[in-house]
C-alpha cells in the first residue's frame, strides 16, 4: 500500500465499478481521503460497502453529465482518477451517442470541473482500443496514426487528446493509461465472465465467439492499480504522459476456455465456434503490447496473462458475485 500513500484528497469517477471500487480501497488503505463519484449505470454500491465503513470515504451518486454537481463535488480535491465511462462496447456501437456522452463529454466535463476548482492532477483510464487494428505488434505507445474501430475506442482517444490539451494549456498534469484486459472479482463483462455464465447454464458445451484464435493480454486488477500508482510516482515531470498498462504475454481465447473449464472442474466440454476472425464487430483479434516504457520505470505485472486468467477465474468462482 506504500504506493497509495500521500496522494492528497482523491476524487474517483467510476468509483462503484470493477476497477474503481478496488482503487478506492487501495487509496483508503494508503491513508488518503477519497470521494467516489458514480451514476451506478454499471457500477454497484455494494462494491463500496467496505469503503463506506471508512470515515475518510464519501460517495456521490451523480452523473458526469451533470456539470454543476460534478464541479461542486470536486471542490477541494488534489487529484482525479477518471475511470467513469460507458464500458459496454457493443452497446456503444449500436448507439454512437452513448460513448460520445459518457466517454467524450464526460471526460470534457471532468477536465472543465478540474479547471474551475483548480484540481491539477488527472490519471485517466484509457484503453488498448485506441490502437484499433494497429499493424505494429507488439504496439508501443508511440505508434500512430491511431485509428480506433469502435466508438468506445474513439471516445477514449478523444479523452486522451482532451487530457493533453487541458494539461498543456492550464498547467495541469496528466497520466494516461492504455489498459489491456483487466481481470478480477467484480468484473461485469469480458470473456472469463461470459464463459463462466455460459458453462453454468450448460457444462457440456461452450459457444466461443469467433474462431477462438483471438489473442489478448490479461492482467489482474491489483497489478493495474499498482501500475497506475507506480507510473504516477516515477515517470518524471512531463505534463502529460501515456503508458501501455498490461502484460506482454498473451492468451488465445480457446486457452481461456480451457483454463475456465479446468477451474470449474469440467472435462470434455465441446467447443462451438461462431466463426470469423473476431468475436463481434469492433473486436480486435490480436492485441499485443510493447511494455518497455512501464518496465523502464521498474514496473511489471506480477502475473502473466495465463496466470491472471486462472487467478481471476478462481476468485470470481469463489466470490459471492452472481455470474449468470
Ligand atoms: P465498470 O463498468 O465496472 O466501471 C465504469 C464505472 O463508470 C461504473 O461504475 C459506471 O456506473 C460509471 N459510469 C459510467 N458512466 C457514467 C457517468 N456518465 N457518470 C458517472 N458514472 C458513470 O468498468 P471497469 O472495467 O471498472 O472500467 C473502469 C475504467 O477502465 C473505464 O474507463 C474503462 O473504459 C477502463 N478500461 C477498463 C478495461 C477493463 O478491462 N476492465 C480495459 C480498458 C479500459
Amino acid at each position: 500500500m506504500e504506493l497509495a500513500g500521500n496522494m492528497g484528497r482523491c476524487f474517483v469517477t467510476g468509483a462503484a465499478g470493477f476497477i474503481g471500487s478496488h482503487l478506492v480501497e487501495y487509496l483508503l488503505a494508503g491513508g488518503n481521503a477519497v470521494t467516489g463519484y458514480d451514476n451506478l449505470s454499471s457500477g454497484k454500491k455494494v462494491w463500496l460497502e467496505s469503503a463506506a465503513t471508512n470515515r475518510q470515504f464519501q460517495f456521490v451518486e451523480a452523473d458526469l453529465l451533470d456539470e454543476a454537481r460534478l464541479t461542486g463535488a470536486m471542490e477541494g480535491h488534489d487529484v482525479v482518477f477518471h475511470l467513469g465511462a460507458n464500458t459496454d462496447i457493443p452497446l456503444g456501437n449500436q448507439d454512437p451517442r452513448i460513448d460520445f456522452e459518457n466517454c467524450i463529454k464526460g471526460t470534457f466535463n471532468v477536465l472543465q470541473a478540474m479547471r474551475t476548482v483548480n484540481t491539477r492532477r488527472i490519471l485517466f483510464a484509457s484503453s488498448s482500443t485506441v490502437y484499433g487494428e494497429h499493424p505494429i505488434r507488439p504496439t508501443p505507445e508511440t505508434s500512430g496514426p491511431l485509428l480506433p474501430i469502435t466508438h468506445y475506442g474513439a471516445g477514449k482517444l478523444a479523452g486522451e487528446g482532451l487530457v493533453s490539451s487541458f494539461c498543456d494549456l492550464y498547467g495541469m498534469r496528466g497520466w494516461v493509461y492504455r489498459f489491456g484486459n483487466v481481470v478480477g472479482p467484480r468484473m461485469g463483462h469480458g470473456v472469463i465472465f461470459d464463459f463462466i455464465r455460459k458453462l453454468r447454464q450448460d457444462p457440456m458445451a461452450l459457444e466461443i465467439l469467433g474462431d477462438g484464435n483471438q489473442e489478448k493480454n490479461y492482467f489482474l486488477v491489483e497489478d493495474c492499480i499498482e501500475g497506475i500508482l507506480h507510473a504516477s510516482r516515477y515517470a518524471g515531470e512531463a505534463s502529460c504522459q501515456v503508458f501501455n498498462l498490461g502484460t506482454d504475454s498473451t492468451v488465445r481465447v480457446t486457452e481461456v476456455a480451457n483454463i475456465v473449464e479446468s477451474e470449474m472442474g469440467l472435462h470434455g466440454v465441446v467447443h462451438h465456434f461462431t466463426g470469423g476472425d473476431r468475436g463481434w464487430p469492433g473486436d480486435v483479434p490480436i492485441v499485443s503490447y510493447d511494455m518497455h516504457k512501464m518496465e523502464s520505470l521498474g514496473w511489471r505485472a506480477r502475473a502473466s496473462s495465463a496466470e491472471a486468467v486462472r487467478i481471476a477465474t478462481r476468485r470470481l468462482l469463489s466470490s459471492a458475485q452472481p455470474v449468470g
